[in-house]
């Protein structure tokens, strides 16, 4: 640290090149004491010594703005004027893990993976941070990209958020620097961005405040936050990271993981200090165990243990499969399970009146986020499980994420628990409720029943259907208990007045309501506006057709790609769609006969819904890619396009889509989470794109204005 240099702050008047020292001092001891406080959780001066520092070079760079330089600690928002969320392509492609599914699986590989390298050697054992992965650039040691992981070949720039992130560098510590075989390189590390549990649940504690949804759990909670389009929004979000990969190692001078995690911290870097270096397979298998059973008291998500042979050479030779790495493997904790009370169980009323009962818990934190409700999906599932009012029930998250009741602990049941009964009435309406031959749901059958109503204006803004951001559940029912909103169509004669003085339910510390304010609504607003754009296919989704799912309704746009074109066709026609049969079409017909759904649909066109897939207007699509045949594997997470819809686009234009890989195959597309359909297609030679790649073809129409052939 350059000491003399800060002296000074007594008032004293400095000359030019005085304050440039003086400023180049106070920007080298913040970054310092950014480090010590953010990447090693060591503070060393108080926070209050820290902003009076802070607020020097502040004062100081106020007055000279010739001295303010991106890199400087006061530049984490503003500092650098980016594309924000343009396609950034990967140098080096960002590779997804093999996973060990419990531990006998993960002997399996090591026993494997020790034979084919003919000798015992070190694995390097590290968290699996439960996040979203990050690639950071390094010019000349100062930070100038941040990309997201994307489908591994091409992210998206996030580098305007990622700056405001603090435990992140913008300038390698002189370490780690050092640490390169040329100080000037361009490197590219990579890492995890996460959302510590804490800072996740009061976030979402806020969001329910105002009314709004939260997240679903940490990881989506950071992977939004880095999608913010305001930096001053991410910023306010406590996101952390954990680097601990370089695309490639060529530059830096270390010949194993264990040497690079260690170069890493050198550099400034937030690396996690739980690792262990493991001489042997059994050493490996304890340290996961072991993870498992203290995971709980971490205080952020992990969802496993990445196993990596620890030596650089020993990884090159081994290499890399089509989607991950050969020399590592992702150790997958078995899904946590979690004893609670079953206090009640409530009926929700769907948008079609179908009634689903559902469990209502005393609130259990399962695999990262609370859980206080699961579906029971309906009356025979309640008897099979045997759930009764009072027990004491296990339930864990079905792939990751849904609640789901396994039974109860029968030995805890207290007495006089009896079986549960489906109610006689509607809780909405009142209405008798009915259960059709052969159906498992009870359904309330009643046309004015409100919670019906409420449902389907809730499906309308999902995220499947026209995904209209922030306009949450409670805002909806809000809505339509202030008269607001009666029908679809209402949403786009909403005005931004409408929403700012919505009350929310709550009230501040003088007792007065509290309303959803000016900037909440004026997001809303942007966000129903966004939403008259989605493709045709959604539009029939979000309507709550009977029988019409997210893929049926982009099968019927791909052959009837506008509103118009649909009211022409007959029963018959409807009934020869692929995947549409003789009920599907009743039930679109019905719908499209009933005189208030006609006028609903036609206030959604006034009103600017758009009514028509743009690229397929009318019926005469240009059949630019007939004889042409796509697979398409992984999910598409940069557009959330379902692959149905992505497929049905591609056939609207005279394309074949096939579920399998072959000879003949013309064009696999591979998202994120490619499969085997990705290691085929590189089997048999045939060309994979990227989610972007797919997105210029949809948009241009032709393989070559979208430059792929
Ligand atoms: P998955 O998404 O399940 O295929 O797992 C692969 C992802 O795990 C990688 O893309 C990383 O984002 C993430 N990950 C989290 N922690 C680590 C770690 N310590 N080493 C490597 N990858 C990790």
């Amino acid at each position: 640290m350059d000491q003399d240099s800060l002296f000074g702050s007594d008032g004293q008047a400095l000359d030019a090149d005085g304050t440039r020292a003086r400023v180049r001092a106070l920007r080298k001891e913040i970054e310092h004491h950014t480090y010590l406080y953010y990447a090693k959780d060591a503070p060393e001066i108080s926070d209050a010594a820290f902003d009076s520092l802070m607020r020097e070079l502040r004062e100081l760079e106020q007055a000279h703005p010739e001295l303010i330089d991106p890199t400087s600690p006061t530049q984490r928002v503003g500092g650098y004027v980016g594309e924000q969320f343009s396609p950034v392509r990967h140098a080096v492609r960002m590779y997804s893990l093999d996973n060990a599914m419990g531990l006998e699986e993960l002997d399996e590989w090591l026993a494997r993976t020790v034979e084919a390298i003919g000798h015992p050697v070190p694995f390097c054992c590290e968290l699996k941070i439960d996040g979203s992965s990050i690639a950071l650039t390094y010019e000349a040691g100062v930070l100038t990209k941040a990309a997201t992981r994307g489908d591994g070949t091409t992210g998206e720039d996030v580098t305007v958020n990622m700056r405001t992130v603090r435990d992140i560098p913008l300038r390698l510590r002189d370490a780690g620097i050092e640490g390169l075989v040329d100080p000037d390189a361009s490197i590219e590390v990579r890492g995890e961005v996460y959302m510590p549990k804490r800072s996740f649940e009061s976030l979402n504690a806020a969001a329910a405040a105002q009314g709004r949804q939260g997240f679903a759990n940490p990881r989506n909670a950071a992977a939004g936050s880095l999608r913010q389009k305001d930096p001053t929004v991410t910023q306010g979000r406590d996101l952390s990271t954990f680097l601990y990969a370089i695309a490639d190692d060529a530059p830096v001078r270390a010949e194993s993981q264990w040497d690079l995690l260690k170069w890493l911290g050198d550099c400034g870097f937030h690396v996690n200090p739980d690792v262990k270096r493991c001489d042997t397979p059994e050493e490996v298998h304890r340290f996961c165990e072991e993870v498992a059973d203290r995971r709980d008291s971490l205080p952020y998500g992990i969802d496993g243990v990445v196993v990596k042979v620890d030596s650089f050479a020993i990884q090159r030779e081994m290499g890399f499969t089509a989607r991950a790495p050969r020399w590592a493997i992702a150790y997958k904790f078995p899904p946590e399970e979690k004893t609670t009370v079953l206090r009640d169980i409530s009926v929700q009323v769907g948008r079609t009146g179908a009634i689903t009962p559902v469990a209502e818990l005393d609130p259990v934190r399962v695999d990262g986020s609370v859980v206080a409700r699961a579906t029971l999906h309906n009356l025979d599932e309640v008897h099979r499980k045997d759930v009764r009012v009072g027990d004491t029930i296990i339930v864990r998250k079905a792939g990751d994420v849904i609640p789901e009741v396994l039974g109860p602990v029968l030995s805890l049941r207290p007495e006089g628990a009896i079986p549960w009964e489906m109610p006689a009435m509607c809780p909405s309406c009142g209405s008798p409720l009915v259960r059709e031959d052969g159906e498992a749901a009870f359904r309330c059958v009643s046309i004015d029943c409100p919670a019906q109503a409420t449902e389907r204006l809730i499906h309308w803004a999902s995220r499947g259907a026209m995904d209209i951001d922030g306009m949450g559940e409670e805002i909806v029912a809000r809505l339509v208990e202030s008269g607001r909103l009666t029908d679809v169509a209402d949403y786009y004669s909403l005005s931004e007045y409408d929403l700012a003085t919505l009350e929310t339910g709550r009230t501040n510390k003088e007792g007065e309501p509290v309303h959803l304010g000016s900037t909440i609504a004026a997001k809303l607003i942007a966000s129903i506006e966004a939403s008259k754009a989605r493709p045709f296919g959604r539009v029939l989704f979000g309507l709550g057709i009977r029988h019409v799912g997210k893929t049926t309704g982009a099968q019927i746009a791909a052959a009837y790609p506008s509103m118009d074109a649909l009211m022409r066709a007959s029963e018959e026609d409807l009934a020869a769609i692929d995947g549409v049969g003789g009920i599907i079409a009743k039930s679109i017909r019905a719908f499209l006969e009933t005189p208030d759904n006609r006028e609903v649909i036609h206030r959604l066109g006034v009103l600017g819904v758009r009514m028509e897939d743009v690229r397929t207007e009318g019926e005469d699509v240009p059949q630019t890619l007939a004889g042409i045949t796509f697979v398409l594997t992984g999910s598409l997470v940069e557009s959330g396009m379902t692959r149905d819809e992505a497929g049905s686009r591609l056939k609207a234009m005279g394309a074949k889509v096939s579920g399998s890989v072959s000879k003949k195959t013309g064009y696999v597309i591979a998202g994120e989470a490619a499969g085997s359909k990705y290691d085929k297609a590189v089997a048999l030679g045939v060309p994979v794109l990227s989610e972007a790649d797919l997105l210029r073809l949809l948009e241009t129409g032709s393989l070559e204005a979208a430059g792929i052939a």
